[in-house]
Order: structure tokens, then C-alpha cells, then sequence
């Protein structure tokens, strides 16, 4: 997996993943499971959100989600019990991202693209998204020489900007992530 983009895509495909959660170590970390993919295709001169998938992921582990997950995420129990398996999520995604073949996968941190990587061992499924992930996080704290990574909320609102949507729904985050890509990639 690299960071190194020497050639900018005209796509960045930005994904933030909602998972099944816990606060009282109900159960381990490793045993998270996705149970929301939101994505949005924006253009890389742009900056503009161009498109945009999203689904929910039923879970095959902790199939009941935890009153901590449903308040953090504002997820439902009967919008995963009526979701697709991850198989098929991963399916569906893949499709459509393919109408952005040379989209370079982006997210908030490291944690979307492990967490990809552990469903997707876990699934036997094959990864779609190429040998490339840049980390926004990291590049956001490079760009402002920051001492250490910022929470999203928290970077937001240092440039101004008020989360729109619901914090902790994959797709509102993604879309926010998006209104940060300027503010981190524009050339000054
Ligand atoms: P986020 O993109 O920040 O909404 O977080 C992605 C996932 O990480 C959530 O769906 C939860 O599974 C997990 N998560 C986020 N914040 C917490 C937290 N404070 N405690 C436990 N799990 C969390
Ligand atoms: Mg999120």
C-alpha cells in the first residue's frame, strides 16, 4: 500500500465506514464489522462531489447492535437486519467504482482501509481498490505542520466549516471529508 501519488487521479474516491461498535468491551476490536459504506466520487481539480454510493452491510458477528453503536451512528437495528451481506456491499461498490477507474481510494485516517482489509479477509473477498490509499488525516497534519493528527469535527470547525448531516453516518462524514479535500490539497 502506498501514499506516494505522483500522478494526481481525476478522481479521489472518498470512503468512510460505519461499524458494529461497543464501549464496555462487549466484544474485541478485531470483531468490528462494517455496517456502513458511504463513498463519494469527487473531481481532483474541482474538488466537487460528482457522485456517490452508499448501502448498509448486515453484520454476521454481533448481529445486534449495541445501544452505544445505534446512538454513536444513529443506525438502525432494522436498516442492517434488511442490508445486504458484505459480499455483496463489496459487489455493488466495485460496480460502480469502476465507472472511476482510476479513482484513488482517500479516507480520514487509517482506520476505513484496515477495516476494509479485515472484512474483506474475513469475507474471501479480493481487494478492489488497487495498491494505492492516501490518508487525509495525515496529509491535512502535514499541510498545517500540525504536532498531531486532528479529529475530523475538530478540523472542520478550525476552517470554518459546520459538519452538514449526521456525525458518524458514513455518508455524511464522506461528504464532509469532501468539503475538506480543497482545504488540503489546493495549491496556495
Ligand atoms: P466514524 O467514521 O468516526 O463514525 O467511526 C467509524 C466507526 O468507528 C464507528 O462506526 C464505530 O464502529 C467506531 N467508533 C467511532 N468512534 C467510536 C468510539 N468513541 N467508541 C467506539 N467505537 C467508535
Ligand atoms: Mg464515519
Amino acid at each position: 500500500m502506498t501514499d506516494i501519488v505522483e500522478t494526481p487521479p481525476a478522481y479521489w474516491l472518498v470512503i468512510d465506514l460505519e461499524a458494529t461498535c461497543c464501549n464496555d468491551g462487549q466484544f474485541p476490536r478485531d470483531e468490528m464489522e462494517i455496517i456502513e459504506i458511504g463513498a463519494v466520487i469527487a473531481d481532483s481539480k474541482t474538488f466537487q462531489p460528482i457522485d456517490e454510493f452508499q448501502t448498509f452491510v448486515r453484520p454476521v458477528r454481533h448481529l445486534t447492535l449495541t445501544d452505544f453503536c445505534k446512538e454513536l451512528t444513529g443506525i438502525e437495528q432494522a436498516n442492517v437486519d434488511s442490508a445486504i451481506g458484505f459480499t455483496k456491499a463489496m459487489a455493488r461498490l466495485t460496480e460502480w467504482m469502476a465507472g472511476y477507474p482510476d479513482a484513488i481510494f482517500c479516507s480520514w485516517g487509517e482506520y476505513d482501509r484496515r477495516q476494509f482489509e479485515r472484512d474483506c479477509a474475513f469475507h474471501d473477498v479480493a481487494w478492489p481498490f488497487g495498491n494505492r490509499h492516501v490518508n487525509l488525516k495525515q496529509r491535512y497534519t502535514e499541510r498545517f505542520a500540525l504536532k498531531r493528527g486532528e479529529g475530523f469535527g475538530d478540523a472542520l470547525r478550525k476552517h470554518n466549516l459546520t459538519f452538514e448531516g449526521r456525525p458518524h453516518r458514513g455518508i455524511d462524514d464522506a461528504r464532509n471529508i469532501v468539503r475538506m479535500l480543497p482545504i488540503i490539497f489546493e495549491q496556495k
